[in-house]
């Protein structure tokens, strides 16, 4: 099937008021133009040197989007082309994102990422962390005038059993309406859910989902 094919059987599929972000890491800018002449307009990349590379090449009305692990001596790379930074996984990147928005006159709209899933590689915050940190900005907005946290990000468990997927979810999601009561400002997206999972995640809540594979076919490495 085409881009373009693969595309019309998502949205088909896709609630309204679901966001599709293709991801496009690993594939050219030809591949990602297939994407956009089929009407995709936000794209999310996870590498800071193949997203700067890559911005430039492409149309200027692309909502970019960084969903990878951002190192702080990479921020250049990443934020002044990033519509959300979704994969937010410490206080210290926090503090650096912050930082370089104050410097730059600028707020960045970030995810704060949850740990979620057995994998111990992964990346992300424990859920007394994210608790803390909304808590904490929601009492002191001065402590990050540089950032608006926009909600929650997270990825399941590596596994075909959908049983464990739809528990990662659940909790995810169970955390997002949680937080949401606490009536924080603009925090009102949650996104989780990728090829693998995306039907199960449109069930949990999802308002956005991010789908590489099933868009762009496996990944030109
Ligand atoms: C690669 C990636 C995706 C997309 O994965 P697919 O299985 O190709 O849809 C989604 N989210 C993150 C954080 C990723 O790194």
């Amino acid at each position: 099937m085409s881009v373009r094919d693969n595309i019309k059987a998502i949205e088909e599929k896709l609630p309204q008021g679901v966001s599709l972000v293709a991801v496009s890491k690993f594939h050219g800018p030809e591949r990602i133009l297939e994407a956009y002449s089929a009407g995709l307009r936000i794209f999310a990349e996870s590498r800071p040197q193949e997203f700067a590379a890559k911005v430039p090449q492409l149309p200027a009305d692309i909502e970019w989007h960084f969903i990878g692990h951002l190192q702080t001596n990479k921020l250049k790379l990443v934020l002044p082309y990033a519509k959300l930074i979704q994969s937010v996984d410490s206080f210290h990147l926090l503090e650096a994102i912050d930082s370089w928005a104050v410097a730059n006159g600028r707020v960045v709209d970030v995810l704060l990422e949850l740990h979620l899933g057995a994998e111990e590689t992964k990346q992300g915050f424990s859920e007394e962390e994210i608790i803390r940190i909304v808590s904490e900005t929601s009492s002191f907005p001065e402590m990050f005038p540089g950032i608006r946290i926009r909600g929650l990000m997270g990825m399941a468990t590596n596994t075909d059993d959908m049983t464990v997927v739809e528990k990662d979810f659940e909790r995810i999601e169970a955390l997002f309406n949680r937080i949401r009561a606490f009536g924080l400002e603009g925090f009102d997206q949650l996104s989780i859910g990728m090829s693998a999972d995306w039907p199960v995640a449109v069930r949990h809540g999802a308002t956005m989902v991010r789908i590489g594979t099933d868009i762009f076919g496996p990944r030109e490495y």
